[in-house]
């Protein structure tokens, strides 16, 4: 989503006629887009911008800025935080970026604060984002989230759940997909709860299933899905429509039905499994991804085996893993941080070793299976292509940089935890 963002901000930038540089010794604009999803990301932010004070000496007609949560989050502040720092936009207002430039060039202020959070009902459209991917494109669908849960910093930074209207999603993939984008990922934070805003009231399932049909575009796929949410009418769109990648992202968080409580997940330990056994039914095979946080405040060692056992139930083809760490506002900030640093620095080591376990053996089964692999860009060997499998498996074959972009048929050789090995086993496109 902060990728996307920043693509939306810079193409903004270049229709205003800014030109994007590399180099940010001799850039005229600096400009962080940032995550608080995390305490360490959002300290970060602080050290990065901190790393900008010499240049800001050396050169202080240079503009500083900064965008995303951790400027929504702490707004003011970070201007008497930060020496020489310009701009600070906050999550709803980075379309007005160009405009705050202009008036910081023209003298009208040296530093401007724009956090404001209720102006902008629906997300706002843009025709230009500066996309550096040609052949594989982010589209938002809906912003913001209405679930609360009690660790995440999300509905505070982010606000309410906003949907687009369907027909300006299917006109932005219309538009890509001419210019030769033929990979879209869906974005929300609970896709799952998207509406359409127009008379035709869309459900996601009914949004899927239009873009999916949509001539050209190749592979579709979408993040994140909450649990509770996660239902039948995707399923069966999914297995309708070939063009929907056979991957899933659900975030578990905990395997603890007294930790999902805490966490306000509003699905139990048996709920979340039921919705794994509805996938695994399907008469095709899907990967799974989730996200898991340890040592959450009150999080007993019991409840960290169920964890444990969750993951050894599913066999996930991959997770996000994270040390709980508390967030401004939230609800779990108020309580006690219970687990001490070096256990939760345990509990994390011990099931990362387990997840890597299960993604060797998951991983293993694939070798002399076939697949037909997007090519994104070069390996690390001489010769060597990156790629992706429908299941979003990272292949490793050797070829020439023109298939860069193009599909490719494969068949698995070999296969580490992390990526797979493969023969190229025909050209298609
Ligand atoms: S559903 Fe996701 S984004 Fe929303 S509050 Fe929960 S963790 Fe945060």
């Amino acid at each position: 989503m902060n990728v996307l963002d920043s693509e939306k901000v810079a193409g903004l930038l270049v229709n205003a006629g800014w030109t994007l540089t590399a180099a940010p010794d001799s850039a005229d604009l600096v400009l962080y887009n940032t995550c608080s999803v995390r305490e360490k990301a959002a300290c970060r932010v602080y050290a990065h911008l901190g790393q900008m004070r010499g240049l800001k000496r050396r050169r202080p007609e240079m503009l500083l800025g900064v965008m995303g949560c951790v400027a929504q989050q702490e707004g003011e502040e970070m201007i008497r935080q930060v020496d020489g720092l310009n701009l600070v936009v906050g999550t709803r207002r980075w379309h007005l970026i160009p405009q705050h430039l202009d008036r910081l060039l023209d003298g009208e202020a040296a530093a401007i604060v724009d956090v404001e959070m209720d102006a902008e009902p629906v997300p706002v459209e843009v025709d230009n984002v500066l996309r550096a991917n040609p052949f594989r494109a982010f589209v938002t669908i809906m912003e913001g989230c209405d679930n609360y849960c009690a660790y995440c910093v999300v509905p505070h930074v982010r606000g309410r759940e906003r949907s687009r209207p369907a027909a300006a999603i299917l006109g932005e993939i219309r538009n890509l997909t001419a210019r030769g984008v033929v990979e879209v990922m869906l974005l929300g934070q609970n896709v799952n709860s998207y509406r359409d805003p127009s008379p035709r009231g869309l459900t996601f399932a009914g949004l899927l299933d239009e873009i999916a049909g949509l001539p050209d575009l190749r592979r579709l796929r979408f993040t994140t899905s909450h649990p509770k949410d996660f239902d039948r009418d995707v399923l069966d769109v999914m297995l309708a429509r070939p063009t929907i990648c056979r991957q899933l992202h659900l975030p578990a968080q905990s395997g603890s039905s007294a930790v999902l409580q805490a966490m306000n997940r509003k699905y139990t330990r048996a709920e979340y499994l039921a919705k794994v056994d509805m996938i695994r039914a399907a008469p095709e095979e899907f990967s799974l991804s989730s996200d898991f946080i340890v040592g959450f405040p009150g999080e007993s060692a019991a409840d960290f085996e169920e964890t444990l056992s969750l993951l050894e139930y599913v066999g996930f083809d991959s997770i996000f893993s994270f040390m709980y760490s508390p967030r401004p506002n939230t609800a779990a900030a108020g309580w006690a941080d219970t687990i001490p640093v070096t256990e939760k620095r345990e509990r994390l080591m011990t099931l990362q070793a387990l997840q890597e376990r299960i993604q060797r053996a998951t991983n293993r089964r694939e070798i002399g299976r076939e697949h037909r692999v997007l090519v994104d860009g070069r390996g690390r060997e001489p010769d060597q292509l990156a790629s992706r499998t429908d299941t979003n498996k990272i292949v490793h074959f050797h070829g020439p940089s023109n298939l860069i972009g193009c599909f490719v048929d494969v068949r698995i050789t070999g296969a580490s935890s992390h990526t797979l090995q493969a023969e190229r086993i025909d050209h298609r496109s």
